[in-house]
């Protein structure tokens, strides 16, 4: 079905009002990130893990807001975009990026976003989470036809509660993983961002406890850092290893990411070690559980992508 028919069925269920602010949202706007098009269910996180930038963002460390739009609205947006295609084999999209979507003042606005996008879009949607998904919620999500492609974050065991001191514990990280599983979807560890001297040295504990739970699979990144990521974390681990893969100091409020890619390798083979299929691009382990290739393949594919290594060659590019 086209934007403009999508869009036309929308219009039947949302008010007039809703149809206004959203035709005028980021969401209608903007273009995809290298991860697919983001969609923010609210803003601020109060998690408040010491390596998290959305501060510097301009979004905060305490209560978080659900987003303006509901789930039907953000959808709606989306077909206004002029960039964003529909569909399994359309754009990519991702949840998480500057919030917890399912922290308990969001996870309504996140499941109204899945409900509609699986009546009215069906692309490929990634989330990320650090949250506690219980069994009815994971079988809720499971039963639709949207594919779901749930990344649940570890990046560390030892250092969970220095490193993410407000977020929720290690079992409860396991026990989404586990439910998410059971219910029929398959979970990843979102193993990222990689903290040298920490992630890579835990890395096949992390796996084989995702593994052992239910995850298939792996996503990995390295760590990007500004200046007040560094102070925070300096004040609870040694930054050295940190700061010899950085190219300079950031300036202020800039974001660098570390020279990582021995750290990737590293962690790489540790978690395949552990039984699971690593991705190095969460955008390709969202299409590689869509089993399809995106828009973004087809249209302007990256040298590095290696969806058709893993899917075979599409018949049509
Ligand atoms: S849970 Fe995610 S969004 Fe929230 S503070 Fe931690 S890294 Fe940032
Ligand atoms: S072409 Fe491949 S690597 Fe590039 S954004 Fe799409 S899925 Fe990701």
């Amino acid at each position: 079905m086209s934007n403009e028919a999508l869009r036309a069925k929308l219009e039947e269920i949302l008010a007039p009002k809703e149809i206004f602010r959203a035709r005028r949202d980021h969401h209608a706007r903007r273009r995809p990130r290298p991860c697919g098009f983001t969609i923010h269910v609210g803003y601020g996180c109060p998690h408040a893990c010491l390596y998290c930038y959305i501060d510097e963002m301009g979004f905060s460390f305490s209560r978080p807001e659900p987003y303006p739009l509901s789930g039907y609205g953000i959808a709606y947006a989306l077909l206004n975009n002029r960039h964003f295609i529909p569909g399994r084999d359309g754009s990519l999209i991702a949840i998480g990026s500057v919030s917890e979507p399912f922290h308990p003042l969001l996870v309504k606005r996140t499941v109204e976003f899945l409900e509609a996008a699986d009546r009215f879009l069906r692309n490929p949607t990634q989330f990320s989470t650090k949250q506690f998904i219980d069994e009815g919620l994971a079988g809720r999500m499971a039963s639709l036809k949207l594919p779901i492609n749930p990344l649940i974050t570890i990046v560390t065991v030892e250092k969970l509660g220095v490193l993410e001191p407000r977020a929720p514990p290690l079992e409860v990280r396991l026990k989404t993983i586990e439910n998410l599983s059971n219910a029929g979807l398959k979970p990843m560890v979102f193993v990222r961002p990689i903290i040298p001297g920490v992630t890579d040295v835990e890395a096949r504990v992390i796996g084989e406890l995702a593994a052992s739970h239910g995850a298939v699979g792996a996503v990995i990144g390295t760590l990007r850092v500004t200046r007040r990521i560094i102070e925070r974390l300096s004040k609870v681990m040694d930054v050295g290893p940190i700061l010899r893969r950085l190219k300079r100091t950031p300036r202020p409020g800039e974001q660098l990411a570390i020279r990582g890619a021995d750290l990737k390798t590293r962690v790489r083979e540790e978690l395949e070690q552990a039984g699971l299929k690593v991705f190095d691009q969460a955008c390709v382990a969202n299409a590689y559980n869509a089993q399809t290739y995106p828009a973004c393949y087809r249209m302007n594919r990256c040298r590095n992508c290696i969806l058709d290594k893993l899917l075979g060659k599409p018949t049509e590019t």
